[in-house]
């Protein structure tokens, strides 16, 4: 960071835009400024209000693109229901795709795909890189992703292909999951359902990554899921909720690894924004526009 701000006389700069007042935006948006700042980027937050209007919106991402300090703009998902169906997508193609530390224009997916990406989502990117530090094979082997999203499924699929695994997508409609599931070396589970991915669904010694991050408040639900006595029902007795992944906690008895929720693949999403941002303001002051 020194050697940048040397170079360029300022710090990377990274605009969070908040739209609403959802309890878990907010604090997602906080950890992502408090490490980005922690790291010694300028990291801005404007916010909009929950009444605003797509046209807001878009008027202050075209602000901050225009802004020459600003390296990196983010827009926290969801946008409230007012904008309208589709507000997402027409916010994330007006960012201009050299400051897109999220990696959702088309212009980066398109570059994901033709393996030249520069900005990838920082979800999958935290995934392999978790995957590489701790020394996974990853070449010729076996790798399946249950979730085809755009912002997770589809660019983890295409992050594994590129480092030579072979790679099947599973989703709501895929026949036997638990089969496919058991056939994999590496198995991601990017669903958006608690404790989904139970044992039957991993073969034993298989490297499981938990992208899931659900909070169970429903007392039936966690003594469905949980025994007595387990750490999971502790912390719910203790607090009301319970953040649960989409994998089973049991898993870890059969599989080889599995990355824990809270404290797994939510930290290092977190640090992909932080090096997106850096990424980002070495690509504009290196080439002036990125793209
Ligand atoms: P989406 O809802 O966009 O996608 C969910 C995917 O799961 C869809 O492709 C869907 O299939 C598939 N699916 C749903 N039910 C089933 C089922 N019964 N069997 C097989 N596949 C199923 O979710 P996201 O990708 O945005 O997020 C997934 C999870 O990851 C959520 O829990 C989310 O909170 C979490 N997340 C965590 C992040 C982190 O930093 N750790 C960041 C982003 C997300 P279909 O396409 O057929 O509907």
């Amino acid at each position: 960071m020194t050697a940048f701000i040397q170079r360029h006389g300022r710090p990377p700069g990274l605009g969070v835009v908040l739209a609403g007042h959802s309890p878990a935006s907010e604090v997602y948006v906080r950890n992502k400024l408090k490490t980005v700042a922690a790291a010694g980027c300028r990291a801005e937050l404007f916010r909009l209000d929950a009444t605003a209007a797509l046209d807001d919106a878009l008027a202050l991402v075209r602000r901050l693109n225009g802004d020459d300090t600003i390296d990196g703009i983010l827009v926290q998902s969801p946008l409230p229901d007012a904008m309208g169906a589709g507000a997402e997508q027409e916010v994330f193609d007006t960012i201009d795709p050299a400051k897109d530390v999220d990696g959702f224009h088309p212009f980066n997916v398109g570059l994901l795909v033709q393996k030249r990406a520069r900005l990838v989502a920082c979800t999958p990117l935290g995934c392999v890189e978790l995957l590489e530090r701790e020394g996974i094979a990853l070449r010729g082997k076996h790798a399946v992703v249950i979730g085809r999203s755009d912002i997770v499924g589809k660019p983890m699929a295409l992050l594994l292909l590129h480092r030579d695994t072979t790679v099947t997508m599973c989703h709501s409609r895929t026949v036997d999951l638990p089969a496919i599931a058991r056939s994999a070396d590496i198995l991601v589970a990017a669903i958006g359902r608690p404790g989904f991915v139970t044992r039957d669904f991993v073969k034993p010694g298989a490297t499981v990554i938990d992208v899931g991050i659900n909070t169970l408040t429903d007392r039936a639900e966690v003594e469905r899921l949980f025994a007595e006595g387990s750490r999971k029902r502790a912390v719910f007795g203790e607090k009301g909720s319970v953040l649960i992944g989409d994998v089973h906690p049991d898993v870890d008895e059969v599989a080889g690894a599995l990355t824990p929720v809270p404290g797994g693949v939510g930290p290092l999403t977190i640090a992909m924004v932080l090096r997106n941002t850096v990424t980002a303001a070495e690509q504009r002051k290196d080439g002036g526009r990125a793209i």
